[in-house]
């Protein structure tokens, strides 16, 4: 079965499922990035912060697959939210691709009390955006009132908002928020970098569908209909978590998953990080 594309807020279709690098090794990204692109992934998740840009870069140019076939997603590291320093963070993201131009480019992270003002930091993404080497635009770890800041002041409403979602942090209302401003949430860390996979309820549904515990956590979210892109450098994980449109929850089972949310963030708290390298 095909991954079905899901449609942003400005007409650009994006791939539902798709395949994120942060911790790939820089010297293994290409590899891992082309057996992503055999399998049958077209969505790739890579930021500046995570190094491995120019891995992602060779698996594309290498694989043989039409450019406009391949979605391709960056980040603006937090060090470059200065509207200069922004526009030459995307110009080197480019560069270290190879690219002539991105799919999707999001801030990484408001960065709350640092000495730049998100609100310059999206002027500038506003500017990329115009210059139509980025065919879309959004933002990362942006809670409801950074959002609601950027709807009053900028011009462009954000495509997607990339947060941490799992079962352990559902995400209920800023979701909804998302959905309510035709902003679509894509779900960092889905399998919660493997800590749900242990839980005796997915397990248990696991068992009764004849899946994995991933598949049935990211089955879960692709029916509330966020966009995933999981991690792993194994092909045979690679594989299985590509599988997953031949099957569906119940909404007995939706509601299980749901139902495990204890508000348990694995990355950092949007509030209070700022850290800058
Ligand atoms: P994840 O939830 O995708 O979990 C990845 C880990 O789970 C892997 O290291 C692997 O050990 C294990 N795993 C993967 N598939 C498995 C399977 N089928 N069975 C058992 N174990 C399996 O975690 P992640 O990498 O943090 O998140 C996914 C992507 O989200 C990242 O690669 C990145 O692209 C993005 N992300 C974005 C932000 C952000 O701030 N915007 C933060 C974190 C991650």
């Amino acid at each position: 079965a095909t991954v079905p594309t899901i449609r942003l807020n400005n007409g650009v279709e994006i791939p539902q499922l798709g395949f994120g690098v942060y911790q790939v090794p820089p010297e293994d990204t290409a590899d891992a990035v082309s057996t992503a692109l055999e399998i049958g992934y077209r969505h790739i998740d890579t930021a500046e912060m995570y190094g491995n840009e120019k891995g992602v870069g060779e698996a594309v140019a290498n694989s043989g697959i039409d450019r406009g076939e391949v979605f391709v997603t960056s980040k603006l590291n937090n060090g470059f939210h200065r509207r200069d320093d922004a526009l030459r963070a995307f110009d080197q993201s480019l560069a270290d691709l190879g690219l002539e131009y991105l799919d999707l480019f999001l801030v990484h992270w408001p960065l709350p009390g640092i000495d730049v003002d998100y609100i310059e930091t999206w002027k500038a993404m506003e500017e990329i955006y115009a210059s139509g080497r980025c065919r879309a635009i959004g933002v990362s770890n942006f809670q409801t009132h950074h959002l609601r800041r950027l709807f009053s002041e900028t011009q462009v409403r954000p495509a997607v908002n990339q947060i941490e979602v799992h079962p352990y942090l559902t995400q209920e209302e800023l979701r909804a928020f998302d959905a309510d401003h035709e902003i679509v949430t894509e779900a960092w860390s889905p399998i919660a970098q493997g800590k749900v996979l242990d839980d005796p309820a997915i397990v248990a549904i696991a068992e009764r569908l004849d899946r994995t515990p991933a598949q049935v956590v990211l089955r879960w979210h692709v029916q509330r209909g966020d966009v995933v892109f999981p991690k792993s450098v194994s092909r045979q994980r690679m594989q299985e978590n590509f599988e997953l449109f031949d099957f569906q929850l119940g909404t007995g089972d939706m509601a299980t998953l749901t139902g495990l949310d204890r508000g348990e963030r694995t990355g950092p708290d949007p509030d209070t990080f700022n850290y800058i390298p």
